[in-house]
């Protein structure tokens, strides 16, 4: 039996790399590491100018509140710590420090002796926290956070690896290469949970990983692998979910909220080199693929790595590029700089001429067709968001669930009037946020100052 979900699109694939072993890149010259690679609060450095750091080394870190350390993703020197613009535009505090090539790992780093069944859900949730792994498949939310906050609230935990994004096979190529490690992972989360079953979600044009899984899994059958159509957006953790267990998650809600907690593939991975290792998350898969690339691959690379180096160890570039993009062509973000350093979510940097590029041949006009509606995951109206957005009527946008957009980017792809939807419910969803925080921050002023007695 395939499993699926309802709306979505077939596109096209471009899985030029899947038959590309993941190769390492350890000989670049420097990286330049962001303070803030996840949702939270951004880390405050722990070294400075011209220390050296190991391999491995906490170089970043948050004293309270939502956040996961920074380590440093090779031995050498600290030669700066400056502001420089992230993959989202946002100007952030990065460390550069220069690569010795010896990569010494940092002393602490040494396999752990303590079997799980021996280390308690507490060790390994801090073990979680202290390797600075947070979700890999694009969402970046703190893994220890997200572990603490469905405890106690699932019956089954889920591997994502749909990897339904055209171009990215890194999941892919982790499935075939190092199966143990993403079974290993689902284990330690089996054990933090206390639940019976794992579901390891791939989709049917991967199914040599399929194979290679289940061959790998142990005779329990508490991890079985599930095969799901494919389709976009299936790795979409809603659609996932609902394609599995025909539960919907309801607006505002959380997977754990219909007992489901989901993992992406390399976060999994993660878990257990961290915990059999002690490794933390220092470095990271990344297809580099696109017209422009000589000789596309899977690598595996230190975090902080530029562009510039992984496009240099593809061969260098054979065509003009147009886009330099972050991630895939449907949900990534465009970048204006090739000094953009990798980050821990950057599972694919794409770099296309402009035959690969969608222009806006006609000025965009709805024409009604209703593809979009038909054809979005979450049920919304893509059509009238777009409106509203484009007029700034906010207010109407959210009263038809803008918020509950994921950003899959299916209506856009479909819309035969080339109409930029998701860009305009990008803006719309960003206005409604700001003025939902200014009105939290006017509420909190006017409110009373209770420690003091009510008095002002
Ligand atoms: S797909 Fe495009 S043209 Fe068709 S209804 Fe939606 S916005 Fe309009
Ligand atoms: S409205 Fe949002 S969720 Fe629906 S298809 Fe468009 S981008 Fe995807």
């Amino acid at each position: 039996m395939k499993y699926t979900f309802r709306g979505g699109a077939h596109v096209k694939e471009h899985k030029h790399t899947a038959a590309c072993p993941i190769e390492p890149l350890r000989d670049v010259g420097q990286v330049a590491i962001p303070m803030s690679q996840h949702i939270g609060i951004h880390c405050t450095p722990t070294v400075a100018v011209g220390d050296y750091v190991y391999r491995g080394q906490m170089i970043g870190d948050v004293a309270n509140g939502l956040g996961c350390p920074v380590h440093s993703s090779v031995s050498g020197k600290v030669l700066a710590i400056e502001k420089r613009q992230n993959v989202m535009g946002t100007v952030i505090e990065h460390v550069i420090i220069e690569n010795d090539g010896q990569g010494t790992l940092a002393p602490e780093i040494v396999p752990r002796t303590k079997g799980l069944s021996e280390t308690s859900n507490e060790e390994l949730i801090e073990i979680i926290r202290r390797a600075g792994i947070s979700g890999m498949g694009g969402a970046t939310f703190p893994t220890y956070a997200k572990i603490q906050s469905a405890l106690g609230k699932v019956d089954r935990v889920i591997i994502n690896c749909a990897e339904c994004e055209p171009y990215i096979t890194v999941n892919h190529r982790l499935m075939l290469e190092e199966p143990m490690s993403i079974l290993g992972g689902t284990q330690i989360l089996l054990k933090i949970f206390g639940v019976m079953k794992a579901r390891i979600a791939v989709e049917d044009n991967k199914m040599d990983a399929v194979r290679v899984l289940r061959r790998a899994r142990d005779a329990s059958r508490r991890i079985r692998i599930k095969i799901m159509k494919t389709k976009y957006p299936q790795g979409d953790e809603r659609q996932l979910i609902y394609a599995l267990t025909k539960k919907e998650i309801p607006a505002g809600k959380l997977p754990a909220d219909v007992g489901c907690v989901i993992f992406n593939a390399e976060t999994c991975a993660a878990i257990y080199h961290a915990f059999v290792d002690n490794m933390p998350l220092i470095d990271r898969l990344v297809t580099v693929d696109g017209d422009c690339i000589r000789t596309p691959k899977n690598l595996r690379v230190p975090i902080g790595t530029s562009y510039t180096d992984l496009i240099a160890a593809c061969g260098g570039l054979k065509k003009v590029p147009d886009r330099v993009i972050n991630g895939g062509p449907m949900m990534g973000f465009a970048q204006w700089s090739l000094d953009t350093p990798v980050t821990k979510g950057t599972a694919a940097v794409l770099v296309l001429s402009k035959d690969k590029v969608q222009k806006q041949t006609l000025p965009s006009a709805c024409i009604r067709c209703g593809t979009c509606v038909k054809n979005c995951p979450m049920h919304l109206m893509p059509n009238y968001l777009a409106a509203f957005a484009r007029t700034k009527q906010y207010a109407e946008a959210e009263k038809l669930n803008v918020l509950s957009c994921v950003e899959c980017g299916t209506c856009s792809y479909r819309c035969p009037g080339q109409v930029e939807i998701v860009q305009y419910i990008r803006v719309a969803k960003g206005a409604i946020r700001a003025e939902q925080a200014a009105a939290r921050a006017r509420a909190s002023a006017a409110a009373p100052d209770l420690g003091n007695g009510g008095k002002k």
